[in-house]
């Protein structure tokens, strides 16, 4: 069983192609399917209470992707707080502003809430962190006649998974083969040709892939393989292969 299509295949599925044994160009659209797990960093400094630094070091970090969370970094500089100068370690009570209630037993004075009462602040590092997850599923196609772009559209469904005798190595196929040996089929597939779809897969690939740093990443990738058919004197038409050795003629 051949997964690609032929001439003859066509012919047995739409006897009224035209008799004249037409011109082939054998082509391909490539479908994507792509799960980026993506994390950026930004950092910037923060002044907290010395006495905070260890339960923020205890704090869990969230496990599941994506998730956006907070992680503090190097401890920069120690000094001394410089809000609670008057009555170290305190400062005026934030509900009744010094004149005396039930929340600071009527000293007017609470604990001071720059250093948490231990009278030292520290400047350090906190790293922003966000993990974003981030997909891609589209077909590719290379141009053909204006009057079948709409049919092949239509004709390949993005949702299915094709078959795995379609898979396509977008990775391996990006590499150059040592010098002394061809560059391995890496354009095309079983022999038809991907044309510009290829290149367009591959932007839209490095795109999601740009920025920050990857920590995980799921692609697969399917080749569409396609017969392109012309005559002089009649329409053109389209033979589709569905990797299952079945083929479907779109004119
Ligand atoms: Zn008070
Ligand atoms: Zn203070």
């Amino acid at each position: 069983m051949s997964v690609l299509p032929t001439v003859a295949a066509a012919r047995a599925v739409d006897p009224a192609l035209p008799d004249p044994e037409p011109v082939e160009a054998a082509l391909a659209a490539l479908t994507l399917s792509a799960r980026i797990q993506r994390r950026e960093v930004s950092t910037q400094r923060i002044e907290i209470a010395a006495a905070r630094i260890e339960k923020m070091r205890r704090t869990p970090r969230p496990a599941a992707v994506p998730s956006s969370h907070a992680v503090l970094g190097n401890v920069l500089e120690r000094r001394a707080c410089t809000l609670c100068t008057v009555r170290p370690g305190f400062g005026p009570c934030p509900f009744c502003t010094g004149t005396g209630c039930d929340e600071c037993e009527g000293q007017g004075f609470t604990k001071c809430t720059a250093c948490d009462g231990a009278r030292e602040i520290a400047i350090a590092e906190l790293h922003m962190i966000d993990d974003r997850e981030l997909r891609l599923r589209a077909t590719y196609a290379p141009s053909v006649p204006l009057s079948l772009d709409a049919l092949l559209r239509e004709a390949i469904d993005d949702s299915v998974d094709p078959p795995d005798a379609l898979t396509f190595d977008l990775d391996r196929s990006s590499v150059f083969a040592p010098y002394r040996e061809a560059r391995v089929d890496a354009d095309s597939f079983e022999g038809h040709s991907f044309g510009d779809a290829l290149l367009r897969a591959r932007a839209q690939l490095e795109r999601i892939r740009e920025g920050g740093q990857q920590l995980e990443e799921e692609l697969h990738a399917w080749a569409r393989p396609f017969l392109l058919l012309t005559w002089p004197e009649h329409p053109p038409a389209l033979v589709l292969a569905d990797g299952t050795g079945a083929v479907s003629v779109l004119r």
